[in-house]
């Protein structure tokens, strides 16, 4: 049986599906403690079946500085410290530049930066000494792909705090560094656009993409425990998990 991360407790924000369970699952799978969040109870519990018991489900959103308080009290209490944390939890949705509401800028904002930014802040108090942390951004950042603005801008933002984060808790011997998905099959396409549209724009993506395919959720994690333990002499970098389409 692989053990390689036993005694490793991490925690992954909007773990219940795509590539943070498939993340959650791997480290599981190889002896690690994960503790796994997200908004929906059933969809939790679910995860938390298909994991085992080294797995602990948290409800909470991302976006709710109470909800990441209580997140931090039960990591405090449940493991103590923490090794890895997977800054995972997003939404995606079309923001045209021209119908863009308020509210769907914030809603975006919300989530994907404030969310990232307070969980971070909620639980480096908890980072160990050599711990990683890993930010979640997207090809989005580099690509000027059409009516995803907000979703991308919130992602280069992303960008920015892992450089920055480094630079501050170097001092305590933690690394932050971000992956980077290309198109990956999970959910989000089609709980943003509807089935429809999300087999339209996966279509675009696999022709387009010089691999012709889509990545899967377990691609993706095996970058993210790389960064998260293995790459221990980098810190503020972006590891792109892509078929090549920003490189080729
Ligand atoms: P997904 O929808 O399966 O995963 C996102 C998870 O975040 C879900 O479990 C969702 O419930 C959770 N979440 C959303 N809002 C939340 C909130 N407010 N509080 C707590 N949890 C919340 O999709 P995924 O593709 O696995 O996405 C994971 C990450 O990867 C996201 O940050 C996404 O932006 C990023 N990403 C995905 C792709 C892709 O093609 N799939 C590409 C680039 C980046």
């Amino acid at each position: 049986m692989d053990d390689r991360y036993s005694g490793k407790n991490v925690v992954i924000t909007g773990g219940s599906s795509g590539i943070g369970l498939a993340t959650a699952k791997l480290l599981a799978d190889a002896g690690a403690r994960v503790v796994i969040t997200g908004r929906s109870q059933a969809t939790l519990d679910a995860a938390r079946e298909q994991l085992g018991e080294r797995a602990r489900a948290v409800r909470g959103d991302v976006a709710s500085l109470p909800d990441l308080d209580a997140l931090a009290a039960d990591v405090r209490d449940e493991l103590g410290t923490v090794d890895a944390l997977f800054v995972n939890a997003g939404i995606t949705g079309t923001t045209p530049l021209a119908s863009t509401t308020e509210e769907m800028y914030d809603k975006s904002f919300d989530i994907n930066v404030k969310g990232a930014f307070f969980t971070v802040q909620k639980l480096a108090p908890l980072l160990s000494t050599g711990a990683g942390v890993v930010l979640t951004t997207s090809v989005a950042n580099v690509i000027g792909m059409r009516d995803i603005s907000v979703y991308a801008a919130g992602k280069a933002a992303l960008r920015s705090m892992a450089r920055s984060f480094s630079r501050e808790l170097l001092p305590r011997g933690i690394r932050v560094n971000a992956i980077s998905p290309g198109p990956v099959d999970t959910g989000i396409l089609e709980s943003a656009l509807g089935k429809e549209a999300a087999d339209r724009f996966k279509e675009v993506q696999v022709a387009e993409n010089p691999m012709r395919r889509m990545g899967t959720p377990e691609e993706v994690a095996r970058a993210v425990a790389f960064l998260a333990f293995d790459a221990t002499f980098s810190t503020g970098t972006e590891l792109v998990v892509d078929g090549g389409v920003t490189q080729l």
